[in-house]
């Protein structure tokens, strides 16, 4: 967020990173997965084309992603304007999450975690 950039998926979704933008938008398309089972999964070809079995894992338990999920049509360009969904209250919740390890989303811890 320090680079004052926001992502707007193809169907208008306003998320702060391409990988909130990834994650969200494949995990849309299969219907947000309510369950992960690894053993669903063959991890053939299309598994691993739309990533499937990682979003499904985190749809299912990240909190930070549902509770966006839960409000997402409020932080929908089609629906409200840009300045308003950047000072929604997910996005609050987001910067508050980085400070909480029981709440930050492993989106966050995987890809913008420093290594000590
Ligand atoms: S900290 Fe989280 S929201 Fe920010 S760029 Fe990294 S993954 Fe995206």
């Amino acid at each position: 967020m320090d680079s004052k950039r926001i992502i707007v998926n193809p169907d208008g979704q306003v998320v702060p990173c391409c990988f909130f933008a990834n994650s969200l938008y494949v995990s849309k398309q299969h219907g947000y997965p309510k369950k992960f089972d690894i053993k669903e999964y063959d991890f053939g070809l299309k598994d691993e084309l739309t990533l499937y079995s990682l979003t499904s894992a985190e749809t299912t338990t990240d909190p930070i992603l549902n509770s966006y999920i839960e409000q997402e049509g409020e932080l929908n360009a089609h629906n409200n304007p840009l300045h308003e969904i950047i000072d929604h209250d997910w996005y609050h919740e987001l910067y508050a999450s980085w400070d909480d390890e029981e709440k930050v989303s492993p989106i966050c811890v995987r890809n913008c975690t420093d290594e000590v």
